[in-house]
């Protein structure tokens, strides 16, 4: 391979406090525009921030969930540049010494465990939002000061695979902490990339291209791909790659100059005079330390290792939250946790996203997929049947041994039944009789596919099957 791209992800995630990162004004989305604000958040002269320890409290909670190390003395800086949606004319940010640092995250990139390194996460505030409409620009500054946490990673993804992979992972982690509600579309996390392709036959490194503002998967990973071709196809007719800022145009599927980067030395970041350095305690991390949940590719590698779960299914558990609170209970109430999992990532997984209702908040109990998964294994009920209650459970409730013992779930093994069936649905379908007859072998499982349809699945499937055979010799033997 002659080039080789190198990524690095700079994640911006909105906390969700119930107010914003310096003043006592409402965080929320969606408000009408100017409502939220005050005179810290507009900037106004003379007004002091005061930060919210609530922010400072979820920003280390990633932080430990990132295996990062707590910088016990932090403290804010000015990032200073001029926009119409930053009022104050500077960003209340981090600099040298961010709040948490030197962390590795892991994911799942298909069936591979990979990691990468987190360089930082540090707290700073949100701008406002410029909305444009016909010839005008307005400014609502509700979103101005709203907290935020900027995850940067060192740059140890290679493929826009690994790096959608990555940014998935990392907001299923968000989510699973609470601390954020990582809303793409109401922009509460976004995504800056940075890329550079080298050639590996020469030692010398390209400047880094960073494309701004990404806020869906998908188009995460189309501007990678994208952006190492172009870089590639730079390299490979003899020019060189200048460091700047792109953004992404989802439509024409292209990235986009914006300008050439700015250094780091443009933004005069200064002390913020106005907020004293922050101290935190052993006990404050401590606390935070103990409420860690279980993450999901520990779950991941647990579900495979100990329950030899595929990775397929394993992957899919683990990273639905209630669906794995709910398998592990199954699994803890004797289970089959394989023949659980099956259940649960087909049958209920489908109900999830039909009723866009979880598990966890619909009326199915651990109890009941316990008691259809061992009346499936003692032959008492098909998987048809199985599916059909977990669905009946699930949307009206009720109890799985109830259901189990009435006679419209139950098993039929009355041969008599069975036979009238059979020789009903030869009757009906003469066709594929005839099809059967003539040596074709698709037309019988075509026949036993009917024969349980008329019975609604509940046929014994032995009996059936031993049943509609002779039946078809019978057929067969009276036309010869
Ligand atoms: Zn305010």
């Amino acid at each position: 391979m002659t080039y080789k791209a190198v990524i690095g992800l700079e994640i911006h995630a909105e906390l969700n406090t119930k107010t914003k990162m310096y003043c006592s004004c409402k965080n929320s989305f969606g408000d009408n525009p100017n409502t939220n604000i005050c005179p810290v958040c507009t900037g106004l002269p003379g007004a002091l921030p005061v930060i919210n320890r609530a922010a400072v409290e979820r920003a280390v909670f990633a932080g430990l969930a990132f295996n990062c190390r707590i910088n016990k003395f932090t403290r804010m800086y000015r990032k200073q540049y001029f926009y119409p949606d930053l009022p104050k004319g500077y960003q209340i940010s981090q600099f040298d010494m961010p709040l948490c640092e030197d962390g590795i995250i892991y994911y799942f990139s298909g069936d591979e465990l990979k990691s990468a390194g987190v360089k930082q996460v540090h707290i700073e505030e949100d701008a406002g939002k410029l909305i444009h409409g016909g010839d005008r620009t307005y400014i609502d500054y509700n979103r101005c000061g709203v907290p935020l946490i900027e995850i940067v990673t060192r740059p140890d993804i290679y493929s826009a695979i690994d790096a959608q992979a990555f940014l998935e992972t990392v907001r299923r982690m968000l989510l699973f902490l609470g601390i954020s509600d990582c809303n793409m579309q109401e922009g509460s996390l976004r995504c800056d990339v940075n890329i550079s392709v080298s050639d590996t036959r020469n030692s010398c490194n390209s400047e880094r291209v960073e494309i701004k503002n990404l806020n869906t998967f998908g188009g995460v990973r189309r501007a990678i791909e994208f952006e190492i071709k172009r870089q590639t196809g730079l390299l490979e007719s003899g020019a060189v790659i200048s460091r700047e800022t792109r953004g992404w145009d989802e439509k024409r599927q292209i990235s986009v100059l914006l300008r050439s980067k700015e250094d780091i030395e443009d933004y005069r970041y200064l002390p913020e005079p106005d907020i004293p350095a922050i101290r935190i305690d052993d006990r404050f991390i401590d606390n935070l330390r103990n409420r860690l949940p279980e993450f999901e590719y520990q779950k991941r590698i647990r579900y495979t290792k100990e329950y030899n779960l595929s990775g397929y299914d394993a992957g899919l558990i683990s990273g639905n939250q209630g669906l794995a609170v709910f398998f592990d209970k199954c699994a803890k109430l004797g289970a089959n946790p394989v023949e659980c999992a099956k259940l649960l990532t087909g049958e209920v997984l489908r109900l999830e996203n039909e009723t866009g209702i979880s598990v966890m908040e619909s009326k199915l109990k651990p109890e009941d997929i316990c008691a259809v998964l061992s009346a499936l294994k003692a032959g008492k009920i098909n998987h048809g049947t199985a599916k059909t209650i977990t669905r009946t459970l699930f949307e009206s409730g009720g109890s799985a041994a109830d259901l189990l013992l009435s006679p419209a779930f139950s098993r039929i093994d009355d041969e008599t039944y069975i036979l009238k069936t059979a020789a009903e649905t030869l009757d009906e379908n003469p066709g594929a009789l005839k099809d059967y007859i003539s040596g074709k072998q698709n037309a019988r499982t075509f026949l036993i596919g009917q024969c349980m349809r008329k019975t609604k699945g509940r046929a014994n499937p032995r009996v059936l099957s031993r049943i509609l055979d002779g039946e078809l010799r019978k057929r067969k033997a009276e036309k010869e």
